[in-house]
């Protein structure tokens, strides 16, 4: 994904809100975005007026790097919700937040999304007592989520947990760090969702 080879916190500044792509670092004083939070660039700090247009871009662009999903995929998100009765823009971001990359960082064993992706691609849960190594993989509600057993030392994961702790857990997830294991209790209602994006921007974007 193009963004990877950027800087991850001027996608930050640029889409005016934390993206949380830097693990830790987010919650510190050491963010750029809290100590810079205007666009990166010489118009950086100009009152700049966008276009209709622009803004629903800005919202989309948002929400695909807060994921971490290329535009193809993210198209086949926007499809997906289109087809499910319920409100598209809602449906959307539900597919997102479920995605098992997402959940394993939401849940605390790993510091970002980026680096949950990395561990589920090499191997280091279970779903439903199976292993999966697909970050795009829906969870539904009653799943459960486990670190693989020979998996619980590694740094990375004892780490997110304790950066985990000092975050507060979304209703809709139980997370049971003893046993390493996390639940989907239930499906996530949009107030369960922290990004604020105004999804109804990504409808417009896509309906137009
Ligand atoms: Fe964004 Fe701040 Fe994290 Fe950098 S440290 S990725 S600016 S939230």
């Amino acid at each position: 994904m193009s963004c990877i080879n950027e800087s991850v916190c001027k996608l930050c500044r640029r889409e005016n809100v934390k993206l949380f792509l830097k693990g830790d670092r987010c919650f510190t004083d050491k963010c750029s975005f809290d100590r810079r939070p205007y666009p990166p660039g010489q118009h950086g700090q100009s009152r700049l007026k966008f276009s209709e247009f622009a803004l629903q871009l800005r919202e989309k662009q948002k929400t695909k790097r807060y994921y971490g999903v290329y535009e193809r995929q993210f198209r086949k998100y926007f499809d997906e919700a289109d087809r499910r009765r319920g409100v598209t823009g809602t449906e959307l971001l539900r597919l997102l937040e479920t995605r098992l990359d997402n959940v394993i960082y939401t849940l605390g064993y790993a510091a970002s999304r980026r680096e949950a992706r990395q561990l589920v691609k090499h191997d280091h849960f279970l779903v439903n007592g199976k292993k999966n190594n697909i970050p795009s993989f829906n969870l539904e509600k009653g799943d459960v989520i486990e670190v693989n057993e020979k998996s619980r030392g590694i740094n990375k994961i004892l780490a997110g947990i304790e950066s985990a702790k000092k975050r507060e857990m979304p209703g809709w997830l139980e997370a049971d760090y003893g046993a390493f294991k996390g639940v989907v209790k239930d499906v996530p209602a949009r107030e369960n969702i922290s990004l604020a994006v105004e999804e109804n921007m990504i409808v417009e974007y896509y309906s137009r």
